[in-house]
């Protein structure tokens, strides 16, 4: 049989990290078994469900790269897949569990079950529903129902039954049903309460195997209890241990616990964020942490979840980005970096549009900029400057602060300039020559700049003497790029005139 498998957020906030790994997790059983996706949305609040976040679903989910085989905008053979769109397909079911005697109507209001509800708490008992309803026969139900009366139907749970499930990550699972009561599944026929849609709805998407967070494990019962009372088949479990918090605490939003779109505007690539929450609750069975997601399309087995809480360590998915920054493409890394540096103001693209990239159909595809101190720089350039960080960066976002001195005045002094005890006559001096070597270069590449100026740095005792000071004067840093490089990316006119401005300064 063809495993298919469905993730099912509510869209009553920001797509979080937690909701991704379980959508990871999901996309990945399916994809290791050639299975289906699906995406279904549970916007049966409708106080609280948005459509603000479900876009923000839609386009966490594309970012990370995690395609939906069906789900709404992509529909299959088992739609509608928002909840809020199968009202028909719950009431049909509803309506069977009422006339087969499995449900029936409860006419309690509110706020006596909220009494009764007390009165077990101060007795010491757990609350559970007192039965009251199920004793009114099936005539007198139809009647109140006819005379308009609110009702919510209740399952009718046989007593002293052991309701359990092999779950895949967890092993044998039980629930006594006499903790569980008879449960509310609908309120009339037309509202279907989570549990009763959830199960209504794997059985009618064919879904085969439920992979979620732990938190659900409590109402699983209660979807299996639904699904025997229908005569539905039972699908497969998994619970996820839950994401903890470093010191083991619940996860909250300052260890991490916010929206995967954040993570994008930090300047995570989507490749580290599905390695890093691959590994909160799955291991490769070895020592291995860097992971593409086609590696981990292949590798992942549900078999190999943990059930112990993962422990989500915001500076190990740091490091992880580090490693995936180094392993891209330098392309896309620098059409990723260029919104930090435009949002830095470090450059501005000179097509005058505040997107980047530019919008489809935009004039020029090729961009070119403007650096925040008034010279013209293209892609390339930029690229180079990538390139020289590409190995530094563990955030996108860092190239704005490893690179501002590319696109800015810079300020030196003579203590910056200095190298051990020289003084400033012997700075002017070096400086000097530099601007003399740099000056009668004939062909502006970067082997040719490197080897003039080396030629130079070896008459020294110790090239840093000369080096440091060129370095200093064309950087306005304490740490940058190396003097050859940033002289070459510079370019003569713009390194002749921070040589100068240097020598001024002395
Ligand atoms: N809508 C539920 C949630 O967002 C998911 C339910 C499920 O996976 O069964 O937590």
């Amino acid at each position: 049989m063809k495993i298919r498998v469905r993730f099912a957020p509510s869209p009553t906030g920001l797509f979080h990290v937690g909701s991704a790994r379980t959508t990871l997790f999901n996309y990945l059983h399916a994809k290791k078994r050639g299975g289906e996706f699906i995406l279904r949305i549970e916007d049966t609040d409708k106080e609280r469900s948005k459509p603000e976040y479900e876009e923000n679903i839609f386009e966490s989910l594309d970012w990370l790269g995690l395609e939906f085989d069906e789900g709404p905008i992509k529909e299959g053979s088992y739609g509608p897949y928002r909840q809020s769109e199968r009202g028909e397909i719950y009431e049909k079911y509803i309506k069977k569990l009422f006339e087969s005697g499995k449900a029936y109507p409860c006419f309690c209001s509110e706020d006596d079950l909220e009494r009764e509800r007390e009165a077990q708490l101060d007795r010491g008992e757990a609350p559970k529903y007192s039965e009251k309803c199920r004793k009114i026969d099936h005539e007198e139900d139809l009647k109140k129902i006819k005379n308009g009366e609110d009702f919510i139907l209740r399952l009718m749970i046989e007593k002293g039954k052991e309701i359990s499930f092999e779950d895949k990550i967890r092993g044998r699972v039980s629930f006594q049903s006499d903790g569980i009561g008879d449960f509310p599944i609908s309120k009339g026929f037309e509202r279907p309460f989570y549990n009763t849609a959830c199960a209504i709805d794997d059985f009618e998407m064919r879904i085969t195997d439920v992979i979620r967070g732990e938190d659900h494990i409590s109402n699983t019962p209660k979807q299996i209890l639904i699904q025997d009372a229908l005569g539905f088949d039972r699908p497969n479990y998994a619970h996820l241990p839950l994401i903890l918090a470093p010191d083991k605490s619940k996860m909250s939003k300052r260890f991490g616990a916010v929206a995967v779109s954040d993570y994008k505007k930090m300047g995570f690539l989507p490749e580290s964020l599905t390695n890093f929450l691959a590994l909160l609750g799955w291991s490769p069975g070895d020592d291995r942490e860097f992971f593409s997601l086609g590696e981990l399309e292949k590798e992942f087995s549900i078999e190999r979840c943990k059930k112990s809480g993962a422990v989500f360590n915001k500076e190990k998915l740091e490091y992880i980005n580090g490693l995936h920054i180094k392993n891209i493409d330098l392309q896309r890394l620098t059409n990723l970096c260029i919104p930090y540096l435009i949002s830095e103001s470090l450059i501005i693209p000179s097509h005058g549009e505040e997107e980047y990239p530019p919008a489809m159909g935009a004039r020029s595809v090729t961009v070119d900029f403007k650096t925040a101190d008034g010279r013209s720089i293209n892609f390339d350039t930029l690229k180079e400057i990538v390139k020289e960080h590409q190995d530094r960066m563990t955030l996108l976002s860092q190239i704005a602060d490893l690179s501002s001195y590319f696109f800015n005045r810079i300020e030196v002094d003579f203590d910056l300039l200095q190298w051990k005890e020289m003084n400033s006559e012997e700075l002017k001096d070096v400086i000097d020559k530099a601007i003399n070597i740099i000056s009668n270069i004939d062909k502006w590449t970067k082997e040719e700049v490197t080897e003039r100026l080396l030629q130079e740095a070896n008459q020294y005792e110790g090239r840093g003497r000369f080096l440091w000071p060129i370095r200093a004067a064309l950087t306005g840093e304490k740490a940058s790029v190396g003097p050859f490089e940033v002289a070459w990316i510079l370019g003569r006119e713009e390194a002749l005139k921070r040589l100068k401005q240097a020598k001024k300064s002395l």
